[in-house]
């Protein structure tokens, strides 16, 4: 089944196929300034499961993360909403924000990252697997 998503102003447009990898919450400073918000919902699904339908004015800004890896953050340069990531450390996966899906009410994160760096409006009494930066694992 295939789930479709895109920016505010129709301008990028993306589909995805099957299922999730992951779903998670990420607390860090980076993914507060790039989403305006306590924190980033992220849903990692295979790149080659990911499609993008619409790429009028997606750009990328990129960053190396703490752990020394380079990612790209995608969003649209029209109406400024952050869409995927796309890292050095997973090259397989896209990690795109719950916002940017047209019905986000599936999504259930699992894990949370960063909460070294969690706000005290961060919280959201949701049972998770936490951990204070990256896993090792992951
Ligand atoms: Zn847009
Ligand atoms: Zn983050």
């Amino acid at each position: 089944m295939k789930k479709t998503g895109g920016c505010l102003c129709g301008s990028v447009r993306f589909e995805v196929e099957g299922e999730p990898v992951s779903q998670f919450l990420c607390h860090c400073d980076d993914c507060k300034r790039q989403t305006g918000s306590p924190f980033s919902v992220c849903v990692c699904y295979k790149s080659q499961k990911f499609y993008l339908i619409k790429d009028d004015h997606l750009v990328g800004h990129d960053m190396v993360g703490d752990s020394g890896n380079s990612l790209c953050r995608k969003f649209c340069s029209k109406c400024g909403a952050p869409i995927f990531t796309i890292a050095d450390m997973a090259p397989d996966s896209t990690f795109i924000k719950m916002g940017a899906f047209d019905d986000p009410s599936w999504i259930k994160p699992t894990l949370e990252l960063y909460t070294k760096d969690r706000v005290p409006c961060g919280v959201t009494g949701f049972e998770m697997d936490s951990h204070e930066a990256m896993p090792p694992e992951f």
